[in-house]
């Protein structure tokens, strides 16, 4: 997090002062530093120089255009889930043989668009998928690149609703049923069969969950070289954690390192899909107290930014650090941190200690993932802005929502 440093104590995003945002785009606004997306990028490829491997970014974890862009220009391939999310890499200039699509609901439209594109991949989750796929296919004249997604049933040791891997969960084909849907595949004229996929969660902050899904992964490619199924890539997913608090997730080259010695003389290609682990520290929430508000058993800091700017700490009860933009030496008391919404969930921070007065901004750390990407309207409010900082300049990379955008495509009945 040295991208978000106190400097004459006011913190700042690179060498901007958070203040100087705040003055000019308001608050709440998503701040993101390009530095530290840059680094976290190089940094995890750094780990696969010598091997033959494709960083594809999973958009979901923040989809704006600025953002796929920047990971395009340095060679990033992308991970989607969606064709909305296919649209935007293909408006930021992503390269469409760099797209690996996953998800488990694929619609018929959804298939369509992406062979149109030519992407290099689809991680097909179901055995219905697949003949869809086959179909759809057929009916272009053409032939859909496949990896099946595999559920390895290991436990990811992370929240239960970003845990993905075990056989109860909704994605991937069960491990042993991979192999005969595999033989099913290559018996259809329209399937081409590339690679085997896996993404056993996310904000995994231990090695050997990986570790132990690689192995079974590996286990089916050797068994379906054996039946004659070359695999030429192995997409080994997402899910590596970031530092909230003080967890200590595994550093990008050990990663790196221990995933490649697995692997050993195999000469497939490994494909990684990497979301939190390159965004989530890159960005913060800026926001505004607006009161402060003691009661009876707790105080209250009522903030400018909401569940629907950030929704992880209701969602999931998720921790963000929080800290002041400019600490005051006066002495902290413990504050939950809320927003305006008409939620009891509706928390940024639980018993933080702060000093602070009505009008101070605080920064919401680790906020580049899942942020943006998961707000919404909630209680019709408009959508933060988002700026991106590059050394000493500020780029609006969206431009705050307005309250008639939140109700443009509505329209009352017409009149009886
Ligand atoms: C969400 C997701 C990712 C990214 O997960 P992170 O934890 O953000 O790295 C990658 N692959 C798939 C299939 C996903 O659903």
């Amino acid at each position: 997090m040295s991208t978000f440093t106190l400097k004459n104590n006011a913190l700042f995003a690179e060498n901007v002062a958070l203040t100087d945002i705040a003055n000019r785009f308001a608050t709440p606004c998503y701040v993101y530093s390009k530095s530290a997306l840059i680094q976290a990028f190089e940094s995890f490829s750094a780990g696969f120089k010598d091997s033959n491997h494709l960083v594809c970014f999973a958009v979901k974890s923040n989809p704006n255009l600025a953002i796929l862009n920047l990971f395009a220009h340095l060679g990033a391939g992308f991970d989607i889930v969606s064709g909305g999310e296919l649209a935007r890499v293909l408006a930021a200039g992503g390269d469409p043989k760099k797209i690996v699509f996953s998800g488990v609901g694929k619609t018929a439209a959804e298939m369509q668009a992406a062979l149109n594109a030519g992407i290099f991949c689809f991680n097909v989750e179901s055995r219905s998928e697949l003949i869809r796929l086959n179909t759809v296919a057929g009916a272009m004249g053409k032939v859909a690149p496949v990896s099946l997604r595999v559920n390895p049933n290991v436990d990811a040791k992370t929240h239960p609703y970003i845990s993905t891997g075990l056989k109860n969960n909704k994605f991937g084909v069960a491990y042993d049923d991979a192999l005969n849907i595999y033989l099913e595949a290559a018996k259809m004229p329209h399937i081409a069969i590339h690679g085997v996929d896996c993404h056993i969660g996310s904000q995994i902050t231990e090695l050997s969950p990986f570790l132990d899904a690689f192995d079974r992964v590996l286990a089916l490619v050797d068994a379906l070289e054996q039946q004659g199924i070359h695999i030429q890539h192995i997409d080994a997913g997402g899910g590596i954690g970031i530092c909230y608090s003080d967890e200590t997730p595994p550093q990008f080259g050990a990663y790196a390192a221990a995933m490649q010695e697995k692997l050993g003389q195999r000469k497939v290609k490994l494909v990684f899909e990497p979301g939190r682990a390159l965004v989530g520290n890159a960005g913060v929430l800026l926001t505004k107290v607006e009161y402060l508000k003691p009661t009876e058993s707790k105080n209250f800091a009522i903030v400018d930014a909401a569940m629907n700017d950030l929704m992880r700490p209701a969602l999931y009860d998720a921790y963000h650090e929080i800290q002041a933009v400019t600490p005051r030496d006066t002495p902290a008391i413990s504050y939950e941190i809320v927003g305006p919404v008409c939620e009891s969930g509706d928390f940024l921070g639980h018993d933080r200690t702060l000093a602070l007065e009505e009008g101070d901004l605080l920064a919401i750390m680790s906020a580049g993932a899942y942020g943006m990407s998961m707000a919404s309207n909630y209680n019709s409010r408009p959508r933060a802005a988002e700026v991106m900082v590059d050394d000493e300049t500020c780029h609006l990379i969206r431009a705050r929502e307005t309250v008639a955008d939140l109700f443009a495509l509505e329209h009352t009945l017409p009149k009886a």
